[in-house]
C-alpha cells in the first residue's frame, strides 16, 4: 500500500526503524493532496512548507531516537482549532483573516507528540451545521462520492482523512461534528468526555458543550491521539485533573462481561432501513465477541434536538459577541458610526446559519422569555443526563446508529435547515451529558456510502468505547476499505 494510505500505529514502526523518514512521508501525502484534492475540497489552508520544516525536524528526533508517539505523523486539522501564525477561519468570512498568535492546547500537545501539521480542513461556518455546506469557502466532498455530503461539521477532517489526504485529524464536536462526518465518510471519530481535552484554544460555539477529537484510519489509531492529546490543563478550568490511561491498553481484551444496551427509542421510525441493518448487523458482532446485549430506554430522547436547539444556540449568541469588528476579524471601514460599523461588519461577516442561530440564542435569553426557553431547556437537560444515568446502572455502553440516515446529496437540504436539525437526534445526547461517544464504520448503503455505529459510555469510560470498538474492527474488517474511484 501507498505510504499515504498507512495507519499511524503501521507507520510508528517504519519511521523508528528509519524504513521511511518523515519527510518522504509528508512528501507522499502533499502528492496525494495534489492529485485528489480538486475533488474532495477538504482544505481550506495548505501549508506545504511549514509541514515539510515540521517534517525535517522530526526526522532528526527520530534519528536521535527522541521522537514521540507521533513523531513524523502527518495531521489535518479543523479550522477551529487555534495554531500559531497559520490562518483560523472557523470556516467564516468574518475570520477570513485570521492567523492566530497562539496554538490550541491540543496543538500544542499534537506537536509536542512530534506530528506533522499539513494545514487547516473545511468545516460548516463556526461548526454550525451537518453537511460542511455553510462553510463560507465552498464545501468538501464525500471521497466515496463527491456528488455526496461529507457530513459536518468536522467535514474536512473526516474528509481528508478518509481521501488517505492526511493520516489523522482533529475535529471537534458540540452536536455530533465528530462522529457524524466519521460516519458519512467511512472513518473512525471519537468524541471525548467534557473536560478530558482542552478546549483552551478551540474557537468556541457552545462551550458547555464543544470537545475537541480524534478522526482516524482506525481504531488504534484513534487511542494513539487521545494518548497524546488528552489532560488536564490549567489554561481550561473545565478541563478535568484525573489521569488519562493508556488508550491502547485494553483494545485486544475480549467483550466477555460487557453489557451492550440497545436504546429502544432509537430505533425508531424515519431510520433507514439500511442504516438499520448494517447497525443490527454490528451488534451481532459483538455479542459474538462475548458482549450480552440488553434493551435499555432513554424516555427522553424526543426533547433532544429541541434542548440542543435552545441551549448550543444560546452559547452561541453569547460566545459570538466578540466578533465586532474592533479587536480581529472583518471589519467595514465604511460606517459612520460605531453601531453601524459594528451591524455591518456582522452582517457582512457571519453567513445564514451563523445569523439564524443568533437571533435565536438571543431570543431564548432575552428577558421575558428566558424563563420559557433557556431555563427550561436546561431543566431538560437534567432529565436526559438523569436517563443517561439510569441506562449506564444498567449496562456498559450503548449501541445506536450515528445518523438515522446516510449521506445525502449536495445542496438537497440547504434549503431545509429543520430537517437537517433532526437528522441530528441520535448525537446531540452524548454532548448535553458529557459523556463520551465514539463512531466506527460498521457498513454501507447499497449506493456505497459507509455507514456507522455508534457506541456510548458512562464519563471517562473511553477505554469500554476503544475495546468494544476494537473488536467490532476486527470482526468487520472494513476499515481499511477505501473509495475506490477517487
Ligand atoms: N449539527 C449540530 C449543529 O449544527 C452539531 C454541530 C457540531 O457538533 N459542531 O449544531
Amino acid at each position: 500500500m501507498a505510504l499515504y494510505g498507512l495507519t499511524i500505529h503501521e507507520l510508528q514502526a517504519m519511521l523508528a526503524g528509519r524504513h521511511v523518514s518523515a519527510v518522504e512521508l509528508t512528501r507522499a501525502v502533499l502528492d496525494r493532496i495534489a492529485a485528489v484534492e480538486d475533488r474532495v475540497r477538504a482544505y481550506i489552508t495548505l501549508d506545504p512548507e511549514g509541514a515539510l520544516q515540521q517534517a525535517a525536524a522530526a526526522d532528526k528526533k527520530l534519528g536521535a531516537g527522541s521522537g514521540g508517539p507521533l513523531c513524523g505523523i502527518p495531521f489535518s486539522i479543523k479550522d477551529v482549532l487555534c495554531t500559531d501564525g497559520l490562518r483560523t477561519t472557523c470556516g467564516s468570512r468574518i475570520l477570513e483573516n485570521f492567523v492566530p498568535p497562539y496554538d490550541a492546547t491540543a496543538i500544542v500537545k499534537l506537536k509536542q507528540a512530534g506530528a506533522v501539521l499539513l494545514g487547516k480542513v473545511s468545516m460548516d461556518e463556526f461548526a454550525m451545521g451537518s453537511t460542511s455546506e455553510n462553510c463560507a469557502f465552498g464545501p468538501p466532498h464525500n471521497p466515496w462520492n463527491t456528488a455526496y455530503i461529507c457530513g459536518g461539521s468536522s467535514g474536512g477532517s473526516a474528509a481528508s482523512v478518509a481521501a488517505d489526504e492526511c493520516i489523522a485529524s482533529l475535529g471537534t464536536d458540540t452536536g455530533g461534528s465528530i462522529r457524524q462526518p466519521a460516519s458519512h465518510c467511512g472513518v473512525v471519530g471519537l468524541k471525548p468526555t467534557y473536560g478530558r481535552v482542552s478546549r483552551y484554544g478551540l474557537v468556541a460555539f457552545a462551550s458547555s458543550l464543544d470537545q475537541a477529537g480524534p478522526l482516524t484510519k482506525d481504531v488504534t489509531d484513534c487511542a494513539l491521539v487521545m494518548n497524546a492529546i488528552s489532560g488536564h490543563d490549567p489554561r481550561d478550568s473545565t478541563s478535568v485533573e484525573r489521569e488519562v490511561p493508556d488508550f491502547c491498553r485494553s483494545l485486544q481484551d475480549g467483550l466477555g462481561g460487557m453489557k451492550v444496551g440497545i436504546p429502544k427509542e432509537y430505533f425508531i421510525e424515519g431510520l433507514d432501513p439500511e442504516v438499520e441493518k448494517a447497525v443490527m448487523g454490528g451488534i451481532r458482532h459483538l455479542r459474538e465477541a462475548g458482549a450480552e446485549i440488553v434493551e435499555v430506554s432513554l424516555p427522553h430522547t424526543d426533547y433532544c434536538v429541541a434542548v440542543y436547539y435552545l441551549v448550543a444556540p444560546a452559547e452561541a449568541s453569547s460566545n459570538l459577541a466578540r466578533y465586532d469588528g474592533v479587536r480581529y476579524g472583518l471589519r467595514d471601514t465604511s460606517a459612520d458610526t460605531l453601531l453601524d460599523m459594528y451591524r455591518d461588519s456582522r452582517s457582512a461577516g457571519f453567513g445564514p446559519e451563523v445569523k439564524r442561530r443568533i437571533l435565536i440564542g438571543t431570543y431564548a435569553l432575552s428577558s421575558g422569555y428566558y424563563d420559557a426557553y433557556y431555563k427550561k431547556a436546561s431543566q431538560v437537560r437534567t432529565l436526559i443526563t438523569e436517563d443517561f444515568k439510569r441506562a449506564f446502572a444498567a449496562c456498559d455502553l450503548l449501541a445506536s446508529p450515528v445518523t438515522p440516515t446516510p449521506a445525502w446529496k449536495l445542496a438537497a437540504k440547504v434549503d431545509d435547515p429543520l430537517s437537517v436539525y433532526l437528522s441530528d437526534i441520535l448525537t446531540i445526547s452524548a454532548n448535553l451529558t458529557g459523556i463520551p461517544a465514539i463512531s466506527v464504520p460498521c457498513g454501507f448503503s447499497g449506493a456505497g456510502l459507509p455507514i456507522g455505529l455508534q457506541l456510548q459510555a458512562a464519563h471517562f469510560n473511553e477505554e469500554k468505547l476503544f475495546r468494544a470498538a476494537y473488536n467490532l474492527e476486527q470482526r468487520l474488517d472494513i476499515s481499511r476499505l477505501r473509495p475506490a474511484n477517487l
